[in-house]
This record gives C-alpha cells, sequence and structure tokens, in this order.
C-alpha cells in the first residue's frame, strides 16, 4: 500500500497544476476536482466532483488526507465541518466577501480604504454621501481580476453605477490614491510554524496584474507587513498560504484584500525562493517543516490573452515559460513569464510584448 501523502483539490485551473507540479518533488499524490480538459490534468488526475454538493464533496474529502481549494468562490456549507480541509471554512468564508475581510480586518487593527455596505441605490447615496469620490463599487462576491467593479469618479454616477452591478450586495471603497502595490505571501503549518516571503512589488493594468518583482526591499514595511500577517494567521488558526494585497501610501500600508491560498503575486517563488509557494502550501496543510524562502530577485510577466509563440521565447535562456494550457481568450491569464530580475533588458522587451498580445 502507498504511504504518499494525497491532497485534494476543490478545482483544476492554473494554481492547480502548480500545486500538482510542486506535489511531484516532495512525493506527494495530488487528486483535483474539475473536468477532463482542464489545466491542472498536464499533472493530475482529475476527478468529477459536484462543488455545490456537500456529499460529493464530504467523498471526496474522505478519500485524501488533506483537502484544499483553488479558489475562495467556494460555497462555504459545502465545507462545513471537514475536518481535514486547509485552510478552514472560516477563513475562506472572511476572504470571499470583501464586507467580511475588511470588517475582519480593521477589528485585527489592520488598516483598510474607507468602506460601506451597499444594498440598494438609496444605500448607495448615502455611502457617497459619505466616503465621497472618487470610489469603486466592488461586488461582496465573485469578484477576480478587477470584475464586479464600477469606478465613480463623481457622486452623480450613483444610478449607472448601481445598475451596473445587476443589484449584487456591494461595498462602497473610497479610492486610494497609492504611490505602489505590495503583497505579502506567507505560509503557516498545522504546528503553527510561519514561513514569510519577502514583500513583492505588483503592478496592474485595468484591474488585472500585469508584473510582479520581488523582493521589494523595505525592512519597515516588512516587518509591519509580516505583523499583520502573523495576527491575521494566528487569529484565523489558518493552515496552508494566505496572501495579503497592500496599498503602500505615504510609507504606511493599507489593505486591499487577502486571498486564502497561492497566489498569482507568488508564481516568482518558483524559480526565486529555495521553496516556492506552492512547496510550502503543500509542506503547510501536511504538517511537514516549511521550506527555506530565501529569494534571489525575480520579475514574473503575466500572459494576458495568448501565449507568445515557444519560437520567440526559446532563445531567452533564462526566461521561464509557463503555459497553463489555456484556450486564448481577451483578458485571460494563460501563462507567465519569469526571469532573474538581472535581465533587464529582456524583461523590458517582453513586457512590450506581452502588452501587444494582450
Ligand atoms: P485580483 O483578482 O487581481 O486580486 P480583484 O478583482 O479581486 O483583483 P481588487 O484586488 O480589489 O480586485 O482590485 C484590483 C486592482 O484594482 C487593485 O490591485 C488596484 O490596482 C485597483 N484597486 C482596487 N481597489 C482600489 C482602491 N480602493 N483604490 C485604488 N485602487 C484600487
Ligand atoms: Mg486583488
Amino acid at each position: 500500500m502507498s504511504t504518499r501523502p494525497r491532497v485534494g483539490i476543490l478545482g483544476a485551473g492554473q494554481l492547480a497544476l502548480m500545486l500538482a507540479q510542486a506535489a511531484q518533488h516532495l512525493d506527494v499524490d495530488v487528486l483535483c476536482a474539475g473536468r477532463p480538459g482542464d489545466c491542472a490534468a498536464q499533472a493530475a488526475p482529475i476527478i468529477a466532483v459536484d462543488l455545490e454538493s456537500p456529499e460529493e464533496v464530504r467523498a471526496f474529502h474522505d478519500a485524501v488526507d488533506v483537502l484544499t481549494i483553488e479558489s475562495e468562490n467556494v460555497e462555504t456549507s459545502v465545507l462545513a465541518d471537514l475536518p481535514h480541509l486547509a485552510p478552514q471554512a472560516q477563513a475562506v468564508r472572511i476572504a470571499q466577501d470583501r464586507l467580511f475581510e475588511k470588517d475582519f480586518l480593521r477589528f485585527n487593527g489592520v488598516a483598510t480604504a474607507p468602506y460601506a455596505e451597499v444594498n440598494s441605490l438609496r444605500d448607495l447615496h448615502a455611502a457617497l454621501a459619505s466616503i465621497g469620490a472618487p470610489s469603486i463599487l466592488k461586488t461582496r462576491r465573485l469578484g477576480y481580476d478587477g470584475r464586479g467593479q464600477v469606478r465613480l469618479t463623481h457622486t452623480d454616477e450613483a444610478s449607472s453605477a448601481w445598475a451596473h452591478t445587476g443589484g449584487a450586495p456591494c461595498i462602497l471603497e473610497a479610492m486610494v490614491n497609492f504611490d505602489l502595490e505590495l503583497s505579502l505571501i506567507a505560509a503557516r503549518n498545522t504546528q503553527g510554524q510561519i514561513a514569510f516571503y519577502p514583500l513583492t512589488h505588483n503592478i496592474h493594468r485595468a484591474g488585472i496584474l500585469r508584473t510582479s518583482i520581488a523582493p521589494y526591499v523595505d525592512p519597515v514595511l516588512q516587518s509591519l507587513a509580516e505583523k499583520h500577517m502573523r495576527t491575521v494567521l494566528e487569529k484565523l488558526n489558518y493552515v496552508g498560504v494566505l496572501a495579503i494585497e497592500f496599498f503602500v501610501s505615504e510609507r504606511t500600508l493599507i489593505a486591499n484584500e487577502m486571498a486564502p491560498r497561492v497566489h498569482n503575486s507568488g508564481h516568482w517563488t518558483i524559480e526565486g525562493a529555495a521553496t516556492s509557494q506552492f512547496e510550502n502550501a503543500l509542506r503547510a496543510m501536511l504538517g511537514m517543516t516549511l521550506g527555506s524562502t530565501r529569494s534571489q530577485p525575480t520579475v514574473m510577466l503575466n500572459c494576458i490573452g495568448t501565449m507568445p509563440p515557444e519560437s520567440d521565447t526559446a532563445p531567452f535562456a533564462n526566461l521561464h515559460r509557463h503555459d497553463y494550457g489555456k484556450q486564448p481568450r481577451a483578458g485571460r491569464k494563460v501563462g507567465h513569464l519569469t526571469f532573474p530580475a538581472t535581465e533587464t533588458a529582456a524583461i523590458a522587451l517582453w513586457q512590450e510584448r506581452l502588452e501587444i498580445l494582450s
């Protein structure tokens, strides 16, 4: 009988794929709940599980040593009372809802932009009276890559903004005039050991992450971000990898959101850190000692819409190409490229090329 640990993932997209690839080095088996053509099929068996059926999710859970998620957008009712779930349902419930998330962060001493709950046009008018414009109306749930968000430049845009959200429960959030965006990724294992990665500098365009540069060296912000991260991890008794996105304004950190999983801004760790976020996520869940997060300066560029032809990337010896095997589609993350940060000319060239392809 095999003694290899088995990790089940609810989802089979690119995050599951990279977790499954990391599992291969660790002598861990990964099974993914998804459909046959999903990205993770390149590296792991795919099993059909109805993610809305508590019975099917329970049966999948019972067949593995640890069950995890690849997206926070799962029905948390199916996660209730699963003993071998990492992270726990409570963390997912908070991170999947922008209102719960901001309430939780504030309650724990982590600054956020001013925000207000909005369930009607009337609420939106009231929120605009206190928060003002520019501001952003965001659906509480199911947003990613800037979807489910409307920017208001004037308070008289309330009706059109509200119509745009289709009446979904929202929050109105003040626009932060930030200097830059950073994220912190950390892993916490079942014994409470925590490993922090260095801060990553993230550059977005049209609400989508384009470029991540790590490490962002700023000892003051690093220790402040780690303090916030430790608070969040310990309050939730969190197990797995957690990412927190921050805005930096006037040398202080304002939390934007958190992700209860491996994160796009940590993809550079595959080549740039001694232990990737994917390996540390598996180690954390399986109660293994966390690996070193010692890092080399690294840049990750997202491929949005389509991958560049292989013949174009092949001549760059220090370029690492990650193709998720997805069909091209406008606005879709289909892969990423990673470079040592010293390759400045190649990075500039590829930033421009990827811009044209997206
Ligand atoms: P992702 O899935 O990429 O994390 P998302 O859809 O969850 O995105 P957010 O992270 O809330 O959405 O927003 C995406 C980007 O939009 C942010 O990284 C930031 O660049 C910008 N943004 C969001 N909220 C604000 C704000 N309050 N002030 C200024 N910019 C903002
Ligand atoms: Mg975000």
